[in-house]
């Protein structure tokens, strides 16, 4: 199979980098493209980033030229996008409007009508909305959630799918690098919890009824009817969101019963998806666990690490989540999206097939 060229914009950030780590050896993609902001554009990559992941920095990427963040003949059809949220409303526009795939990580867009907002296991059919989109030259964008929904939503499908969910109460405890580089001053977090992140609860609500509902007709999202509450705090952990979850669901469920729904849940199994982890939602029955540290690399960072199911006294079940921010909460996500269209015959903007996607 001939490799699609990809482009990486904000290729010097921490989504970015992950970016990088996980397409160095990718089968179907390779990276030709890179962009950051004006004060990177024109360095080596190798000089502008500050490579903040335990993997080397692959030797080819090192000496590749960060371009501007422009589109021009030189930009790859297919753009990977991992941009501050006030950025991304600018240039991701400029980038589908020049006929690009726009696979963005930001929140830009996420909630806009005819955007997909996707998770591949949980609402591959959401990319229909594509179809309704008008940016020139069969330019699109497809979206993936905010990092602290997508692990929550993971573990909340195959319970949806079943019972239905009624409500649902959510307390996160956010890694330090879902706020990007150089993020949360060390001052701030060191032997601290920071119960506020702009913007952050809204977003896990809005996003998972989104991720959770259907789509009209006319390619509009019909968000799930539930109730539900986040709390949002960053603590001093690198890397991994853990949340606690407590659970209403519409019909009475047995331990035994959701055990088996997560692990009968394997909606992408023999599709032969690179970044598809074989077991999207992983149980763990040792009772201190999961923990960001020891776990948050199972499915190559790709699974939603679940343990702890116990019966709530304030609603009926209540459980621990745990999920990869900078793998499955961005970079990773963006990427499994990419390769579900691409398997489709659809990543590639057809320039010709404009208006009829
Ligand atoms: P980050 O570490 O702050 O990186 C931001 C990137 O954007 C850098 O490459 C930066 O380049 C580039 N940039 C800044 N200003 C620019 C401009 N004017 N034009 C072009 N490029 C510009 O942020 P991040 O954590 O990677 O997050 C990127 C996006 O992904 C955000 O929308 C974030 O909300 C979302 N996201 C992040 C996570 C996570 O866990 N970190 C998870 C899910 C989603 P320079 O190096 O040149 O400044």
């Amino acid at each position: 199979m001939q490799q699609v060229d990809i482009g990486i914009l904000g290729a010097t950030g921490m989504v970015g980098q992950r970016f990088l780590e996980l397409l160095a050896n990718h089968p179907w993609f390779n990276v030709t493209w890179l962009a950051a902001s004006d004060r990177s554009s024109g360095k080596p990559y190798g000089e502008a980033v500050r490579w903040k992941l335990s993997t080397p920095l692959p030797e080819r990427y090192a000496a590749m030229p960060l371009s501007p963040a422009v589109p021009d003949e030189h930009t790859p059809r297919v753009i990977f996008a991992a941009l501050d949220t006030d950025i991304a409303l600018e240039l991701e526009p400029r980038f589908a409007n020049a006929g690009c795939a726009v696979i963005s990580n930001s929140a830009a867009f996420r909630m806009e009508a005819h955007t997909p907002l996707v998770i591949p296991e949980v609402n591959e059919g959401h990319l229909s909305m594509v179809r309704h989109q008008s940016w020139a030259d069969g330019g699109y964008v497809v979206t993936n959630p905010n990092c602290s929904a997508i692990g929550l939503v993971l573990a909340l499908k195959p319970l949806e799918a079943t019972f239905g969910i009624e409500s649902l109460f959510v307390t996160t405890m956010q890694a330090i690098s879902g706020a990007g580089y150089p993020g949360v001053a060390s001052l701030d977090i060191l032997g601290n919890v920071v119960p506020f992140i702009r913007n952050e609860e809204e977003k896990m609500v809005a996003e998972t009824a989104k991720l959770l509902g259907g789509v009209s007709d006319a390619g509009e999202s019909l968000p799930l009817a539930l109730r539900m509450t986040a709390h949002c705090n960053r603590v001093a952990v690198e890397d991994g969101h853990t949340e606690s979850v407590s659970i209403k669901l519409r019909k009475p469920a047995t331990a035994e019963q959701i055990l088996e729904c997560w692990q009968q849940f394997r909606p992408l199994s023999g599709r032969g998806l690179p970044s598809a982890p074989e077991q999207p939602v992983e149980y763990l029955h040792a009772e201190d666990r999961p923990q960001p540290r020891l776990d948050r690399m199972r499915g190559g960072g790709m699974a939603s690490v679940v343990g702890r199911l116990r019966p709530c006294t304030l609603l009926d079940w209540k459980f621990t989540v745990l999920s990869h921010n900078t793998i499955r909460g961005a970079a990773g996500a963006a990427l499994l999206n990419a390769e579900l269209l691409h398997q489709q015959g659809r990543l590639v903007p057809d320039r010709a097939a404009r208006g009829a996607r």
